[in-house]
């Protein structure tokens, strides 16, 4: 009850200086539930406000972005860059191009950022950035005209040493290339300012990979707590995107069932699985032809649900890979319900609050976001050290390391989340990255 009214005073706070900004007070709310009773514990942290300052961004960069569509017509976006922490290392996280982008979605992205990037173990701050320009529809050309403006006057802020975007929903290799093209350009310097670069010009091997391969080696390690493992086991998707991508090859290698992907008009189900031949269709679909998802219940004769969302299917593994709250209180039921037993979530806070509490309840294994998906933003780490080093490692080398990675970041979810013979990865996650960044916070002073 004291650590309720705690936390209650806390957010009344969060909410009267940041209005309107919905899902950055859920992420702020899902941390401070488990970091206020433990703070409690430890004066120092509070003495020194770290929460507060934590969720109050160093810098925040928001500017007009001007560009011509193929008509020739002058079209307008908003553009941000969120600078949250700095305490660990350079700010680092994606840039996200989607008409929802706003000021508040940003912010609780950023903010999730910098305890996951605490998490794993490497040493980046966090940040996020992005447009509610839609690069759906828009040709090449286009995209390439908006990234260009985009970045020119990004580069004035974003630096190797500084921070160090990459992608996220609506920026993949496409975009990135035309935003390294133009900062190399502007600034005439070939450094590695950006992640998730082309593979001959200072790309990791596995970043493409890294978040959906990551988000499948932590259900693993969940399960493996239980005596199981992802073989024979299936699995529904939801995205259709980088991440489900990549997540769906590798549930598949381990010996799981993809039974589902996704996009944002609706989702397909084949109950025979999603193999290797019908996800390379899946790849040249979404990532070359730019398509929809309902393509390929034509072509391979399933079902397609227009509308819906996948978590009606009959699963043991659910992997929510689109977007935030994406997956609701009704949803979480159904599913446990139907007999699912692990969530790992590739996309960012994709399930409601409510649902989370679904998933506590029946206590099952829950590897939320910020834990689950640091595979992305780790190997991105990598590319920078890679970038500095000035050599590339083999696939198997970084692959290894990703691995690692997600171990010890279960292992750190263990540490401050095991109650007995459960493992609250919410707690875990959060304590966990919270140390890190508070400590080097009061050692650097009142800044
Ligand atoms: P992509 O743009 O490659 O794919 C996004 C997918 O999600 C698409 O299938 C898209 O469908 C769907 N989607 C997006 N918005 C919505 C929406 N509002 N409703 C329904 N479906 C939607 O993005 P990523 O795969 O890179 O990102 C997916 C998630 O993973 C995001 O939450 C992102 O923050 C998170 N993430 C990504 C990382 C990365 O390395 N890329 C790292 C860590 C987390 P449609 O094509 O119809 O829009």
């Amino acid at each position: 009850m004291e650590f309720e009214q705690k936390i209650n005073d806390f957010m009344a706070k969060i909410i009267a200086k940041n209005p309107g900004e919905a899902e950055f007070h859920q992420a702020v709310h899902e941390v401070v539930e488990t970091v206020i009773p433990y703070i409690e514990e430890h004066p120092k942290y509070t003495e020194a406000k770290i929460l507060e300052r934590l969720a109050e961004p160093e810098r925040v960069i928001l500017f007009r972005v001007s560009w011509l569509d193929d008509k020739g017509e002058i079209q307008i976006n908003k553009a941000f860059r969120i600078e949250m922490n700095s305490a660990i290392g350079p700010y680092k996280g994606g840039l996200r191009f989607h008409p929802t982008v706003n000021l508040g979605v940003l912010k609780f992205l950023a903010y999730e950022q910098v305890l996951k990037n605490s998490l794993t173990t490497l040493p980046m701050g966090g940040g996020k950035g992005g447009s509610d320009f839609d690069p759906k529809g828009k040709s090449d050309n286009e995209v390439m005209r908006f990234c260009q403006s985009f970045m020119t006057e990004l580069s004035r802020h974003i630096g190797p040493n500084t921070d160090v975007p990459a992608g996220d929903i609506g920026v993949g290799g496409r975009e990135i290339g035309f935003l390294f093209g133009q900062y190399k350009r502007i600034r005439n310097e070939f450094t590695g300012v950006l992640t998730g670069k082309g593979r001959e010009w200072g790309g990791s091997l596995i970043r493409p990979e890294a978040t959906g391969y990551g988000a499948t080696y932590f259900a693993e390690y969940m399960l493996n707590t239980r005596g199981d493992s992802l073989k024979g086991k299936t699995v529904t998707i939801s995205g259709s995107g980088n991440v489900a991508q990549y997540a769906c090859e590798k549930v598949t290698q381990l010996g799981g069932k993809v039974v589902t992907l996704s996009d944002s008009s609706g989702f397909i189900y084949d109950k025979d699985g999603i193999d290797a031949d019908k996800l390379a269709f899946v790849m040249e679909l979404k990532n070359v032809k730019r398509g929809r998802i309902k393509e390929y219940a034509d072509k391979y004769n399933c079902k397609f649900y227009e509308g819906k969302r996948p978590w009606g299917i009959k699963c043991d593994v659910a992997m929510p890979n689109a977007t935030q709250n994406e997956l609701n209180e009704e949803e979480a039921k159904t599913l446990i319900a139907n007999g699912c037993f692990v969530i790992s979530e590739g996309a960012n806070m994709p399930s409601t609050p409510e649902a989370i509490a679904v998933y506590q309840e029946a206590k099952i294994l829950y590897g939320l976001g910020k834990a689950a998906n640091a595979g992305g933003v780790a190997v991105s780490g990598l590319e920078m050290s890679q970038n500095s080093l000035r050599l590339s490692w083999t696939r198997e080398e970084v692959d290894n390391r990703l691995k690692q990675i997600m171990k010890d970041i279960h292992t750190t979810c263990e540490t401050f989340g095991r109650d007995g013979d459960y493992i609250d990865y919410v707690k875990g996650a959060n304590i966990g990255g919270f140390v890190k960044v508070a400590d080097a916070m009061l050692a650097q002073g009142v800044v």
